[in-house]
């Protein structure tokens, strides 16, 4: 059985957070596979459920080809055994390839790539945006006020 204490000063709390689904998860010394999540080969850090997995056929015929699974396995394995063993097949929860990746295959972004990709469209950094934040609005309140407007309403 581990033991853990709360005042071991050396065990350092770790946290995760989804970047699709924004699920947060945090423990003492807690790793990615704990965590149930994956980091993809550009850093992209998401739940496992996310992964943009190959078909139930491929995966087997994949598992297979390493001589992981025969042919007796297969019809025991739930869809759930099949992503673990593809999990395991990739060697770790880290570096997985941009195919299985819902960020890097866009069929999802991330609030900071947009913020980015928005800012640079826009021509706009943090300084502009503030400088007229102060002029149009004068102060955070009426600022609260526009954001939460409803976009046909002006
Ligand atoms: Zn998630
Ligand atoms: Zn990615």
């Amino acid at each position: 059985m581990k033991i853990r204490t709360d005042f071991v000063t050396n065990s350092s709390s770790s946290s995760f957070i989804c970047e699709i689904c924004k699920y947060e998860t945090s423990g003492y010394d807690m790793s990615l596979s704990e965590a149930g999540m994956v980091c993809c080969e550009n850093g992209h850090i998401f739940c496992e459920e996310h992964l943009l997995l190959p078909s139930r056929d491929e995966l087997i015929k994949r598992a297979k080809k390493r001589n992981k699974i025969d042919n007796s396995h297969v019809r025991f394995l739930s869809d759930l055994d099949i992503l673990y063993t593809w999990i395991i097949e990739n060697g770790s929860h880290y570096d997985i390839p941009q195919e299985y990746c819902p960020i890097c295959q866009m069929t999802c972004c991330t609030e900071t790539d947009m913020l980015k990709y928005l800012l640079k469209e826009a021509h706009l950094d943090e300084e502009a945006i503030l400088k007229t934040w102060k002029k149009r609005f004068g102060n955070y309140d009426k600022l609260k006020e526009y954001l939460l407007e409803k976009k046909d309403e002006s």
